[in-house]
């Protein structure tokens, strides 16, 4: 009986620490935003060079991802770009700055784009993560964050995510448990909160419903172009849902 009762506690407690709560939204709900991430790593500059590893971006939108998912929000990451600093010499000028506009100067012009959110993580400024705009949020390495109670283990995803929350419309709300407050580990949403942003993400229209694309990638992929359907498959793969559309997402991201 004790061996049975120390099973059940070994195959329960890894559920007991999950520290975000797997999110339950149908497949059918979910809004799928385009996301470019981009590692700056700039010779000779320190503090614009990230440490962050891409298998360690996967791992942080994996969380960003779960915290979203409440919401019914899926950021779909585009291959991550490693990339120098452009006009470094920007840092140097103001990086005592409380002001973070002079940030958007660092961006490399080449890699922007239209139509898809753009994090840049680099190692040190003034504060852990800002959003400026939809092409300009910036998130720290040294990010430091006040602990609470069954908040994120570390703070870069939450960082992201609540710059992300800003990226939708989202202002700050100091409930500490919530996404939108500043500087906890707090994740949650409340239901204005997840309306707010669902219908901000409604108005960008590069920002498409999970069927929608499923039923281009499937047509795409019964025309007989894998290449193109791939890359919307690779959109959907991550989404935290086990479900027929995910796996077929999966199966079919690898036949690339
Ligand atoms: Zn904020």
């Amino acid at each position: 009986m004790r061996r049975a009762l120390a099973l059940i506690f070994l195959l329960t407690t890894p559920l007991l620490r999950a520290e975000v709560q797997p999110p339950r939204t149908p497949f059918d709900d979910y809004l799928v935003a385009p996301l470019r991430v981009h590692r700056l790593v700039t010779p000779g500059e320190l503090n614009l060079t990230t440490t962050l590893e891409e298998k360690d971006l996967h791992r942080i939108f994996e969380k960003v991802n779960r915290i979203w998912g409440h919401a019914g929000v899926h950021f779909a990451l585009e291959p991550i770009l490693t990339e120098p600093a452009a006009n470094p010499n920007a840092y140097r000028q103001n990086h005592k700055s409380r002001q973070l506009r002079w940030l958007l100067a660092i961006r490399p012009k080449a890699s922007r784009k239209a139509d898809c959110f753009h994090i840049y993580y680099i190692k040190r400024f003034l504060a852990n993560g800002v959003y400026i705009g939809r092409d300009g949020m910036f998130v720290k390495d040294m990010a430091r964050l006040r602990t609470v109670e069954d908040g994120v283990s570390e703070p870069i995803p939450r960082v992201t995510a609540h710059e992300l929350g800003h990226a939708l419309s989202l202002r700050h709300r100091q409930a500490v448990t919530n996404l939108l407050a500043s500087g906890t580990s707090g994740w949650t949403f409340n239901a204005a909160e997840i309306k707010q942003a669902r219908d901000a993400a409604k108005k960008m229209k590069w920002i498409r419903a999970a069927p929608e694309i499923l039923k281009a990638a499937d047509a795409l992929y019964k025309k007989g172009d894998e290449k193109k359907a791939a890359a919307l498959y690779r959109q959907l793969a991550t989404i935290p849902l086990r479900c027929p559309e995910t796996a077929r997402a999966v199966l079919r991201t690898k036949e690339d």
